[in-house]
């Protein structure tokens, strides 16, 4: 049998497709990295009844997709996809792996770089090819203060989660073609530890907040959800999004998705409100490309207030309300 080509191989994450566009944003760097190390750019996709989203992968630059297609693969479940990932990599070898740093993928890619024994960058802020041919990984370190930039030059596959927004995806080109190789489910995969009993989706965003001109973003000082929910209102006045801190985050004031910093977004918006937020240095490194900044503090020496452009020394949630009151009636006006 003739040897196969090395490959990259993106790990198809489809859930909130017209979202989540971290896989299409991979398939298109593969295509880059796979130019210089002469290798395909390969997919897999786990899943019931998932055509579309194999078409979808081919039109955006897959060469090549596994596809297991099973009932019990419905829903994503991180035991089992790790252990069919586990096999498929062992069976054909890849020589890089790349993953969205998702929710999912953040908890998906450590379990399965400690199951093959190779190394795992985390999200990865850059992936460019060496003149050894290894996959140079870039990913903030301390804070976002340095750039590390990390290759795995033994061990394989060379394993990266990517932040989602990194990478332009290719546009969709529907006369792409690619190969289907069909997987079947193995009888020895794990039982899945967590039963699904419902799921909600969620509310979609106006727009992505790392792509929004305007953020609101809140923290710990806003005091309690119901005075959080206030930032909501004054996003949607301003025509904005709204961001948190992790404590805000943690607390369920906000959803996962607004959280800004080292451990998720980095935002540029054009202004950006913060109210009720210290300043740490893991926040902070999500908020550098920020133009126009507008803190809101009772601690006039906090360090969002030394790094805003207009700080104002006041209670986050009266100067917030105030702020709807007074634009509201502009508005009437
Ligand atoms: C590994 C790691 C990763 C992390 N990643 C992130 C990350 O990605 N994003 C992130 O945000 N954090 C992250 N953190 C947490 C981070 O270190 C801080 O704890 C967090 O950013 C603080 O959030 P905060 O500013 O809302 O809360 P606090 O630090 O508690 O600050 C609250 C602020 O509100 C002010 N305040 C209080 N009451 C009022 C009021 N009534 N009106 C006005 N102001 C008021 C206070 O003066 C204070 O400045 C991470 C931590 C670690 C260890």
């Amino acid at each position: 049998m003739a040897e196969r080509k090395r490959s990259i191989w993106v790990f198809g994450d489809y859930r909130n497709y017209f979202q989540n566009r971290v896989t299409l944003q991979l398939l298109s760097r593969a295509n880059d990295l796979a130019k210089a190390i002469d290798a395909e750019v390969c997919a897999t996709v786990f899943g019931h009844e998932v055509d579309e989203w194999v078409g979808e992968y081919i039109a955006h630059g897959a060469g090549r997709i596994y596809v297991c297609d099973h009932p019990s693969l419905k829903f994503y479940s991180s035991d089992v996809s790790v252990a069919l990932m586990e096999k498929l990599v062992r069976e054909f070898k890849p020589e890089i792996l790349l993953i969205g740093a998702t929710a999912f993928g953040r908890e998906f890619a450590p379990r399965l770089a400690k199951r093959l024994k190779t190394g795992l960058t985390a999200d990865c802020i850059g992936l460019d090819i060496n003149e050894e041919g290894l996959l140079v990984q870039t990913a903030p370190a301390f804070g976002g203060n340095l750039l590390a930039k990390i290759v795995t030059p033994e061990r394989r596959p060379q394993m990266a989660t990517v932040r989602p927004g990194t990478f332009q995806e290719i546009p969709h080109n529907h006369q792409a073609k690619g190969e289907i190789v069909s997987v079947p489910l193995p009888d020895d995969l794990p039982k899945d530890r967590i039963r699904l009993i419902s799921s909600e989706r969620q509310q979609a965003r106006e727009q992505r907040l790392e792509d929004a001109a305007l953020v609101v973003c809140g923290g710990r000082g806003m005091g309690s959800k119901k005075k959080f929910k206030n930032l909501y209102e004054l996003a949607r006045v301003l025509g904005g999004e709204v961001g948190a801190t992790r404590p805000v985050v943690y607390s369920k004031w906000a959803d996962e998705d607004s959280l800004v910093g080292q451990a998720d977004k980095h935002i540029k918006p054009k202004v950006l409100f913060s109210f009720g937020i210290s300043g740490a240095i893991q926040h902070t490194a999500g908020i550098k490309d920020a133009g126009f900044i507008i803190a809101v503090n009772k601690n006039p020496h906090a360090t969002m207030m030394r790094m805003a452009d207009v700080a104002i020394v006041a209670d986050a949630n009266q100067v917030c309300t105030a702020l709807i009151r007074e634009l509201k009636k502009r508005i009437r006006t």
